[in-house]
């Protein structure tokens, strides 16, 4: 690309606004970022957050700039919130710092920024030009073009019938406003899934005033793990050579003797190359019997929220459990929810007067309801990642069409590349691929 060229890029949420941030602050051409949610800048996980709602990561970890690691931090100092780089920031003010450092971006970028309010539908394109097809009608002409759609809702989960269960009772979409909007004070309320976004659910639920009791339900009934202060502690230089079982063995050696949460940390350099280079069965053993365990002691929760949390379990408010869903129907305005906890034959019944479905963001390409990446899907345009899992990429982010062929013009960022990097889906990760994507098209 030369420094004239047009870039468009799909999706402002971290991905996609920080890649425009970087491509402005570059130099070069024009940038077009298309959103067609109701605020750029926040993507998912930092738009309609409760203020309730705090990072994962502390504030030290989130700059969005990888060569300017404190960025963050000083900015939330600066507006005003007290706590140290260690803390945990509300997720609402690093969308408010997103969009700083987009606006901050787009003002000094004069007239090569421009910010379009709509869905992309579907891109089109030769050697030469791509077209983008947005709704209402309208296209858009530019040279290359970054797919930044992030996380997808999560798919049904199985034994639940949305239509016969009916919109009041059965949200599928957690992420959608007013989840837990309509409910009475002792209303019960069944989550499916009990990862981070169940956490996010219960204690909205908890700060609305809800005294109901709360089922949570998963297949193992995992939990994510709390932070802890930092310990210093000497960190691998290497990946591990160990593949398979012998590096499970290894793993739980090194968790042994320096802590397990600074064995999951010290394998993050090497996490993305070590998915890359196992092969399919490997992966696929991993996705079925490790990735519950992985997901929990990898992605940690705020100590203050998992203390709330811990307290509302404590309290009987919230029943974490192991075990299956059996089905749910509809009656007397409620769900009559039958399940079975794991290792049991016992069908238990529960009367839910909301399901909300918080099983994480539907990976599989094959299940994806994105009419841009149906179309793009049908075309043979881009075809999935490892073991179905979003986009396949290969290393400098070009979208592999269903021949196998790099695309040179077609780029895709963020959650979407889960399948061919593994661990990209949280911001010390995605900033390093945006860094990396905008230094190439600016080269
Ligand atoms: C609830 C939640 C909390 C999280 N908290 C943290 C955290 O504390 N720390 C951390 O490091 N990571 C966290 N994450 C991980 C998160 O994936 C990344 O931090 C990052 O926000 C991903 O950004 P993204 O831009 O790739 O995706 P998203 O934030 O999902 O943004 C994608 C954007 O694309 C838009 N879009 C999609 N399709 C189209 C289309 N066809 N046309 C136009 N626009 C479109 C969407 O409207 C959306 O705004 C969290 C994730 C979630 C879901």
């Amino acid at each position: 690309l030369t420094g004239g060229d047009h870039v468009a890029i799909v999706g402002a949420g971290f991905s996609g606004t920080m890649l425009a941030v970087q491509l402005l602050q570059r130099g070069g051409g024009r940038v077009t970022l298309i959103e067609r949610g109701p605020e750029a800048g926040r993507g998912l996980a930092y738009g309609a957050a409760d203020p309730i709602h705090l990072l994962n990561v502390c504030a030290a970890g989130m700059s969005a700039f990888p060569d300017r690691p404190d960025d963050f931090a000083r900015f939330a100092q600066a507006s005003g919130w007290a706590a140290s780089g260690t803390g945990f920031a509300p997720r609402r003010l690093y969308g408010d710092y997103l969009q700083a450092r987009m606006k901050d971006a787009a003002a000094a970028a004069g007239g090569r920024f421009t910010l379009l309010r709509h869905a992309a539908r579907d891109i089109r394109g030769d050697d030469e030009r791509l077209v983008l097809a947005l709704d209402d009608g309208l296209e858009l002409g530019c040279d290359s073009a970054v797919l930044a759609l992030g996380n997808p809702p999560p798919a049904a989960p199985p034994g639940i019938d949305s239509e016969a269960l009916g919109a009041d009772i059965y949200r599928a979409d957690p992420w959608a406003a007013g989840a837990t909007d309509g409910l009475g004070p002792d209303d019960p309320v069944l989550i499916i899934g009990t990862g981070l976004t169940m956490i996010d659910m219960a204690l909205l639920l908890e700060r609305s005033g809800s005294k109901g009791p709360i089922l949570a339900l998963s297949r193992r009934g995992l939990m994510p793990r709390p932070h802890a202060e930092p310990v210093s502690y000497e960190a691998r230089s290497q990946a591990p050579r160990a593949r398979g079982a012998a590096l499970l063995q290894a793993f739980r050696h090194r968790a042994d003797a320096i802590g397990w949460r600074q064995a999951v940390d010290e394998l993050r350099p090497f996490t993305q190359n070590m998915w890359r280079r196992a092969p399919n069965n490997e992966r696929r053993r991993f996705l079925r019997h490790l990735r519950p365990w992985w997901d929990v002691h990898r992605h940690r929760l705020a100590p203050q929220l998992h203390a709330r949390i811990m307290a509302m379990v404590e309290s009987g408010r919230l029943e974490v459990a192991a075990g299956k869903l059996l089905g749910a129907k509809r009656s007397d305005g409620r769900a009559q929810v039958r399940w079975r906890r794991r290792g049991s034959d016992v069908v238990e019944c529960f009367a839910a007067a909301r399901i909300i479905n918080c099983t994480g963001p539907e990976g599989l390409l094959r299940n994806s309801s994105e009419p841009l990446l149906r179309n793009l899907a049908a075309r043979g345009a881009v075809r999935p990642g490892s073991c179905g899992i979003g986009l396949d990429v290969d290393e400098a982010a070009r979208v592999i069409d269903g021949e196998g062929q790099a695309n040179p013009r077609l780029f895709a960022l963020g959650p979407l590349t889960r399948g061919t990097f593994w661990e990209i889906s949280a911001v010390p990760d995605i900033r390093l691929q945006v860094e990396a994507l905008a230094v190439r098209l600016t080269a």
